[in-house]
């Protein structure tokens, strides 16, 4: 049962609650929430809830229903989130572990953890004790396999998993991994669970062959229950009576699981297809199903594969399958997870230490955006910033640039284009306002809107609907359907929201995020009511030049340059501009023309060009550019 505490519970309560459910045997787990504190009580005992309910300091007591307690949604609520350091399991992030089957030499797992990592990969696989089903098929190298996946991970900064398959080598795992992977062989080998639980590391934890959901979430629940905290639960086929592949991958698992229980889910295409040809298209589909992330094995040479090679694939087809879920990601509103820059290796194995100390870094700093908490500009931030930063919400774009150049934040993420709308003009204007700032990074997001209301409202109810004219515009088709609606202009969509919250009349709703209605304790009366789906708005990151305070992103993978100009006052002069980028074949991504102030019917143009890999030339044709132009100003080379 679940036992949610009252707000202001001394100690004192909390412990004599706590002894009384003890003294009945059962085993208490505290979860600390941000609305509410609650105990977990499991066990065989039983109690009659109503006298747990008349304890002093509890609110309320609510039975579970399920046979699986600790793994089940009623226990929690939200999601939870494995914290591997670099890598974080279960968000809003694809996370990708991918390694071969089996480490089979040194040099085999350290050129595939290369391969891997440069791909994409956050996690390192790699089988050193192997489940054979034959007694003559290669048993994996033991401890020396596990020595030399330890070696890879830390070579290259990534978190490393390995099956465990006996009880004995718990011991001996737990020194070399950062996730104990449980095989779909040994779903059910209870005494193993027990065992790998005590551990309280991170489990991966596959299907059985011929295991239902429920009997996956009762092993989940034994890890649990013996002390584990993140289990990470994993589909990878049933056996069916088809043949056509190894096993039947039971997509329909990932929202069913997601339904029942609050712990991660991931997909294995690999074992679930058994043929490499069918696992890239098996991997979008699990990550389109809202699997938190998958497992794949990939191998420098499958053909020399010493375990299975026909389901491994060649590194060019995981690199084409990682550019594709990239690709596919923003339209679920995800993204992919990534480890920091693979240019210095030695660095970030050098410690985790370097990961964190980024962190430490990124959690100091405060990114402003314009807009009310809830907004697009705020999921922007944290879908970029890995949600390690503060954001600071800011009345006006205005006044991003100032805090900005102000020092009270350290960046600033500011929309300049939406793909239904286009180009936010007020925040072209202001790049150029703010000379000592400069772009630094890019996002672009999907936006969704909803119709959010009341707790107690339903669709029948509204009368007015708040949002910014944008969102308003966006949904043009989905209000048609409601002519009698009045519809009210407000000056951002989160907001709106907010105002609805406030008002708390039924009759009020108002357009805008997820986000927004969870934010101010409202109901989505209906999702996804924007009139395109293929809505996306484009930010740019900005921050202060030179000195301290700024500071580049992912300065190492900058592909992407922006610059602005005027033209010379005579004829041809863009096409002399433009001539200069084409003879050296620079691909323009963009070119924005805007009036300049003061100067009626002269223009600035702003453009995005590809950043070509050598820079010396890029700076020769920028020096050309100047002789074309006037205040050619460079606002920002980035990773877009
Ligand atoms: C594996 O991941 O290498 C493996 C053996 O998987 P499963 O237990 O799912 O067969
Ligand atoms: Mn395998």
């Amino acid at each position: 049962m679940v036992i949610v505490l009252d707000r202001n519970i001394n100690d004192k309560e909390k412990e004599s609650i706590r002894s009384f459910l003890e003294g009945k045997g059962f085993k208490i787990r505290e979860i600390v929430g941000e609305e509410e504190t609650i105990f977990g009580a499991v066990g065989m005992a039983a109690v009659d809830h109503r006298e747990v309910e008349l304890l002093p300091g509890v609110k309320r007591v609510i039975p579970i229903s399920s046979p699986y307690k600790l793994a089940s949604r009623e226990f929690r609520k939200d999601d939870t989130v494995v914290d591997l350091g670099p890598v974080k399991i279960g968000g809003r992030r694809v996370v990708v572990i991918a390694g071969p089957c089996a480490v089979e030499s040194r040099a085999q797992i350290l050129e595939a953890a290369e391969l891997v990592r440069e791909a994409g990969a956050v996690i390192l696989r790699g089988g050193a004790y192997k489940p054979r089903t034959s007694p003559y098929a290669f048993q994996g190298l033991g401890e020396e396999g596990l020595r030399h996946l330890k070696e890879a991970g830390e070579k290259f900064g990534m978190p490393v998993v390995s099956e465990i398959v006996t009880t004995e080598h718990v011991d001996l795992l737990k020194d070399y991994v950062d996730i104990f992977q449980i095989g779909a062989r040994n779903m059910q080998n209870f005494e193993l669970l027990k065992k790998v639980g005590a551990m309280k590391k991170p489990v991966l934890l596959k299907r059985g062959l011929a295991a239902t959901i429920q009997d996956l979430l009762m092993s989940a629940e034994y890890l649990l229950a013996h002390g584990a905290e993140d289990v990470i639960l994993c589909e990878r086929g049933i056996r069916t009576f088809e043949t056509a592949t190894r096993n039947t991958l039971d997509l329909s698992a990932i929202p069913v699981v997601r339904k029942l229980s609050h712990l991660p889910v991931f997909v294995d295409p690999s074992h679930a297809t058994g043929l490499r040809e069918k696992v890239p298209p098996m991997a979008l589909a699990a990550v389109a199903a809202g699997a938190h992330g998958i497992t794949v094995e990939v191998h420098p040479d499958p053909e020399k594969a010493l375990s299975d090679g026909a389901q491994s694939l060649y590194p060019e087809q995981f690199r084409k399958l990682m550019r594709d879920i990239e690709a596919m990601a923003p339209v679920i509103e995800k993204e992919m997870a990534r480890l920091p820059s693979i240019a210095k290796p030695r660095a970030a194995a050098a410690g985790k230490k370097t990961g964190r100390a980024a962190a430490a870094r990124a959690a100091a700093a405060i990114v402003a955006f314009q807009g009310e908490r809830g907004s697009f500009s705020e999921k922007a931030i944290a879908l970029y910033f890995h949600e390690e930063v503060e954001p600071l919400a800011v009345p006006e774009f205005r006044d991003i640039f100032e805090a900005v150049l102000a020092g009270r934040a350290r960046y600033g993420m500011v929309p300049v284009e939406n793909s239904l709308s286009g180009s936010i003009h007020q925040n072209y204007d202001l790049l150029l306002q703010f000379p000592d700032t400069a772009i630094v990074g890019e996002k672009k997001i999907r936006i969704v809107h909803n119709l959010i209301g009341t707790k107690d409202s339903a669709i029948e109810d509204v009368r007015r609907v708040y949002s910014h004219p944008q969102g308003l515009a966006q949904c043009e088709k989905f209000l048609e359907a409601y002519p009698a609606w009045e519809k009210i202009s407000y000056y951002d969509t989160a907001g709106s929201a907010a105002h609805v919250a406030e008002a708390g009349l039924k009759e009020n709703a108002a357009i805008a995020s997820e986000e927004a209605a969870a934010i101010y304790g409202l109901k989505i009366l209906k999702p996804g009511v924007e009139t395109n789906p293929q809505n996306y708005t484009r930010f740019v990151i900005i921050a202060r030049t030179g000195g301290k305070g700024g500071g580049e992103l992912k300065a190492e993978e900058a592909n992407r340059v922006s610059i602005v100009f005027a033209t010379l006052d005579k004829p041809g002069a863009l096409f002399f501009a433009l001539e200069v980028l084409a003879r050296r074949s620079l691909n323009m991504t963009k070119l924005e023309s805007r009036p300049i102030p003061g100067k009626p019917w002269e223009y600035m143009f702003y453009l995005d060009l590809a950043l070509p890999p050598d820079r010396a030339a890029f700076a020769e044709a920028l020096e050309e550019l100047k002789k074309h132009t006037e205040d050619l100003r460079v606002l920002g080379i980035y990773k877009a």
